[in-house]
């Protein structure tokens, strides 16, 4: 059945990739953005699509529309983003969860939120279940995301035991592709446009921290599998690739894929960066029937193809 859903955040990188299955699956889409990070670029292709309409908007500001069901995706998600604006960062996860909960009480819509493996901080379990209560620095330069997103979580569970709200809590992981800001920060978009470029590739640290990276076909995937699970279904769900490589390994990878003359070079590691991640994906295998399909090699290779195309 067609139905009507809005996506908050919806011309960011993750965002686009939504409406597009969304649009694809013969639903209409209401795209609410800010456009902090997020660009028309991303969705320029849906904009004449009579099923798209794009609404420049602020999640910490009240939103009345009308809709079925809610995907919040709204809040900048690279470090370099979040610590531009960290008092914006914290009001985007917290006001922002707060007015689209509102939103779908009122309208009784079922409401996913994007949440993040950053709620585990620096991890002492490994790999992380969602029963992990994480370790989470409350004041240092990350918290602003990971304790945003902490509370969002914690509202979203209140309204759901207070007002009988239908959530879906998804903690997505290290997750990369087409459409990543070239300029974001992030590690797999930063060390793509330095091997293109021939510029150094920044490794931070001694590069022996590790990450988990999925690839944004199968955490879309993951997203619809968990929007459409029956009400008993709330999550936290760990949505992401468990297959763990260093940071050194993903440098390697990157170069030779690029054939490119990078050299690596060292920096200061920044603060409170976690030192490895990896998501126990066991309750998404058992609960959703979902596994990442798509291993790091393909989906670096897909993700190269379009920095290619956009960087000079
Ligand atoms: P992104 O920065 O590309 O997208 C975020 C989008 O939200 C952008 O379009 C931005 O303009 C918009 N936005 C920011 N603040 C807003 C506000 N106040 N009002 C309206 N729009 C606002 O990042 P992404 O990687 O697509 O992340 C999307 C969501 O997924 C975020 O909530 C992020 O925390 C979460 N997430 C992403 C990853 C990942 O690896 N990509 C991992 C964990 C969680
Ligand atoms: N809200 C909104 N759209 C709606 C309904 C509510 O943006 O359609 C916002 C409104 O700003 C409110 C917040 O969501 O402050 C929380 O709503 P709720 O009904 O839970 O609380 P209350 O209105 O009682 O503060
Ligand atoms: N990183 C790096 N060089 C870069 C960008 C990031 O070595 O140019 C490291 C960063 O310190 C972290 C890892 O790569 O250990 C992943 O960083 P990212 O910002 O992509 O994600 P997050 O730390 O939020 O998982």
């Amino acid at each position: 059945m067609s139905k009507r859903i809005l996506v908050t955040g919806g011309a960011g990188f993750l965002g686009s990739h939504l409406c597009d299955r969304l649009i694809e699956d013969g639903h209409d889409v209401l795209c609410v953005d800010n456009f902090f990070t997020g660009s028309k670029d991303n969705i320029r292709h849906l904009l004449g699509n009579p099923r798209f309409e794009l609404m420049r908007h602020d999640v910490t500001f009240p939103l009345y529309v009308e809709v079925d069901e809610i995907f919040n995706l709204a809040c900048p998600a690279s470090p370099i983003h979040y610590q531009h604006d960290p008092v914006q960062t914290t009001k985007t996860s917290v006001h922002g969860a707060i007015n689209m909960l509102g939103l779908a009480k009122r309208l009784n819509a079922k409401i996913f939120q994007a949440s993040t493996s950053e709620v585990y901080g620096d991890p002492e379990v490994h790999p992380q279940p969602e029963e992990y209560w994480g370790r989470v620095n409350p004041i240092g330069i990350r918290s602003c995301y990971d304790e945003g997103k902490r509370c969002a979580e914690t509202l979203f569970f209140d309204y759901h035991r207070q007002h009988g709200l239908k959530i879906k809590v998804a903690r997505i992981f290290n997750t990369y592709g087409p459409r990543m800001h070239p300029n974001d920060g992030r590690v797999v978009s930063n060390f793509i446009v330095q091997a293109l470029r021939g510029q150094d590739i920044t490794i931070y640290g001694d590069g022996s921290q590790t990450r988990s990276f999925c690839y944004v076909d199968d955490l879309i995937r993951g997203f619809l599998a968990l929007m459409n699970t029956d009400a008993s279904v709330t999550g936290p769900i760990n949505l992401g690739n468990p297959n763990e490589f260093t940071i050194r390994q993903l440098a390697e990878m990157v170069i030779e894929l690029i054939g490119s003359k990078s050299k690596v070079i060292y920096m200061p590691l920044p603060g409170d960066d976690p030192k490895q991640r990896q998501p126990n994906i066991e309750k998404a295998r058992t609960v959703l029937d979902w596994v990442p399909s798509i291993q790091l090699e393909q989906g670096l290779i897909k993700t190269i193809e379009y920095f290619q195309k956009i960087v000079k």
